[in-house]
């Protein structure tokens, strides 16, 4: 079996791509963009190891997802079981969103990458944020559509911020928002 390290899934988001997702942030990345705001996925210890097969299962359980999003971490520093996970969920007829900080220029061929439906490329570049396209945070990121899966209508879909609180009282933050919007929510200012 050939393991992935992963950092946190959330089964059904309808912040992290079109449609309703199960959305998946890997464990580990070697772009280390200055501004990340998941700075905490950047080492590879510390995540959770999983079979790709268990994680397939797992999400081929869910009801009324339309697809799957993969997140950093950096998903191509695991090519080869993300790979053969995201193929799996896609021949059960879901798609594929995967978002990495490299350039699909500089990826190599792999079956993650032939597995992908919507690739969001480039790094976070913390000065250009991007002020219109859902989803990414800064302008230089780029939506590749490598299969007909997805088109430009994607982008009338609204940035969208999930808050969940689970029964210990942690709480968790997932979709993209701005700090300045960030700020305004923890001020408790909803204009
Ligand atoms: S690629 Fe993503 S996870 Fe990695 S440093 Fe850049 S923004 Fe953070």
């Amino acid at each position: 079996m050939e393991l992935l390290n992963l950092h946190r899934i959330v089964d059904v988001t309808a912040a992290e791509g079109p449609g309703l997702r199960c959305a998946v942030w890997t464990q580990g990345c070697s772009v280390r963009c200055p501004g990340c705001f998941n700075p905490q996925t950047w080492t590879t210890r510390g995540g959770t190891l999983v079979a790709w097969q268990d994680l397939a299962e797992r999400v081929l359980a869910i009801d009324g997802i339309e697809g799957v999003t993969l997140l950093g971490g950096e998903p191509f520093d695991q090519p080869e079981p993300l790979g053969a996970f995201a193929s799996a969920v896609r021949s059960a007829g879901l798609s594929v969103m995967t978002f990495t900080g490299n350039v699909l220029e500089d990826l190599p061929p792999s079956e993650l990458l032939d597995a992908t439906d919507l690739l969001v490329d480039g790094p976070f570049l913390a000065d250009r944020p991007e002020p219109s396209r859902p989803w990414i945070g800064s302008v230089n990121q780029r939506f590749h559509f490598l299969t007909n899966r997805y088109d430009e209508s994607i982008f009338s879909t609204p940035n969208r911020l999930e808050l969940r609180i689970a029964t210990d009282g942690s709480v968790e933050l997932n979709g993209f928002a701005t700090t300045e919007v960030l700020e305004a929510l923890l001020e408790g200012d909803h204009r």
